[in-house]
């Protein structure tokens, strides 16, 4: 049996990766979203084990220590990882697995599984990147203010990606992704 993919997705706070992913999600038939730790607090209307694994920072630390994170990575003060042992399963079961995670944590993955495919998602400009997070209303403006600043640094690693997807309307989004993961599938793999 073919082996599924490993599709990682990044791109700066405000780009619009959330809606996209969950977009992809029930589009794609085989398509399992890995549910990510971490030490943040829960949002409204967050659920531990959907949006994420909320976990205690000592349990977290145990964690890396034990190996059972595919990457992990400290993103505004909090730590994120990627459950290695679900990932894996995935992928040997011929599913498909979708990461959206950041660019340290997407580097991480790059090294330790190159045949992934590795997806930037940029908004159509910063202008529109700034509205998106204001809108959101989840943030504080110092939160606002910091992710704005990170998004800038971020863009500059779009070239670490096999792909780059402007975000200027979901459903062009999706459609490129979907495309991105068809041509994936049909690529012959030269040893
Ligand atoms: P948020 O707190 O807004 O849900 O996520 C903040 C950032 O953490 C986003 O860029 C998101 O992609 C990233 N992130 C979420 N889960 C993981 C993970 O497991 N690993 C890494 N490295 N980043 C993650």
């Amino acid at each position: 049996m073919r082996t599924g993919q490993l599709i990682v997705i990044s791109g700066p706070s405000g780009a619009g990766k959330g809606t996209v992913c969950k977009q992809l999600l029930r589009e794609i038939e085989n398509l399992k979203i890995s549910v990510s730790a971490t030490t943040r607090d829960p949002r409204e209307g967050e659920v531990n084990g959907i949006n994420y694994h909320f976990t205690e920072k000592e349990v977290f630390l145990k964690g890396i220590e034990e190996d059972k994170f595919l990457e992990h990575a400290k993103v505004y003060d909090n730590y994120y990882g990627t459950p290695k042992k679900y990932v894996m399963k995935e992928i040997e079961n011929g599913n498909n697995v979708l990461l959206e995670i950041d660019i340290q944590g997407a580097l991480q993955v790059k090294e330790k599984y190159p045949e992934g495919v590795f997806i930037f998602i940029l908004p159509p400009s910063m202008q529109e990147l700034k509205n998106r997070i204001v809108g959101r209303g989840t943030e504080t403006a110092e939160a606002i203010e910091k992710r704005f600043k990170s998004a800038y640094e971020e863009i500059k690693y779009v070239e670490k990606y096999d792909y780059c997807v402007v975000n200027d309307k979901v459903e062009l989004a999706v459609e490129r992704i979907k495309a991105i993961i068809t041509a994936e599938t049909c690529k012959v793999k030269h040893d």
